[in-house]
């Protein structure tokens, strides 16, 4: 039952968040509807979920259309082309996913033609065995400053994708790394950088003890999915 897993979540959230002495409130689940139906998606809303994740424009573009007067919003985690920045700014509250100054700019370019500011998130690769997208460690400060001088796209925080790992602790030091770029790049001075997006289905507790404040999780609310 739909129901039964978002109160699980919502409780193991609130474990995780209290075992290190956080706020609840401060994490936000993203409910991840790749692949899931439109009516998985309103019953998920009936439940009250609010935040959506999806990892494709296209598809997205569909759905969000047939869920247009529910209150809701939703959010770009997803690799995104150049060529789909146009319908991502128009659909995407947050877009998780930047990984160059080239879709920074795309973004920032589509985004004054709505005159909108565009919330985004740098997506960071930690290791060589991440998936293909982000941007290494180093570059992240660069990246900043570049969007900085953009005047239609706003920086809010890090996202990251770690290697797969069956026990969740073995993925705790990406975490931690990923917490720890973002407390540097707020002592020396970026302190607009907040949010941290880290955490899927099978680690978000230990990606909550380690400072996530955006949790995208799929699987463990909507069942395994067919793609
Ligand atoms: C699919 C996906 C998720 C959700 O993964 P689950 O393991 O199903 O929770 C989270 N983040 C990104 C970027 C995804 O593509």
């Amino acid at each position: 039952m739909l129901s039964e897993k978002i109160s699980s979540i919502f409780k193991k959230i609130s474990h995780a968040a209290l075992r290190v002495g956080r706020e609840p409130d401060d994490i936000k689940l993203i409910a991840v509807t790749k692949s899931q139906p439109v009516d998985k998606i309103k019953e998920a809303i009936d439940y009250g979920l609010r935040i959506f994740g999806e990892n494709r424009v296209q598809e997205a573009k569909i759905k969000i259309a047939e869920l247009k007067n529910f209150n809701i919003q939703w959010h770009m985690i997803g690799h995104l082309q150049t060529n789909k920045v146009k319908d991502a700014v128009n659909l995407f509250e947050v877009i998780h996913s930047v990984d160059s100054e080239k879709l920074a700019k795309f973004i920032d370019k589509e985004a004054e033609k709505r005159g909108k500011i565009q919330r985004v998130l740098i997506q960071v690769k930690l290791s060589e065995e991440d998936t293909k997208y982000g941007i290494k460690e180093e570059e992240v400060e660069k990246l900043i400053e570049v969007c900085l001088n953009l005047k239609n796209i706003k920086v809010e925080g890090l996202m990251t994708i770690p290697p797969y790992f069956e026990n969740p602790e073995d993925v705790r030091p990406y975490f931690k790394k990923l917490r720890q770029i973002r407390d540097e790049l707020n002592r020396k001075g970026y302190d607009f950088i907040k949010e941290l997006s880290m955490g899927m289905s099978h680690d978000f507790e230990v990606a909550i003890e380690e400072g996530a404040t955006m949790v995208r999780i799929g699987t463990a609310l909507f069942g395994q999915r067919i793609d």
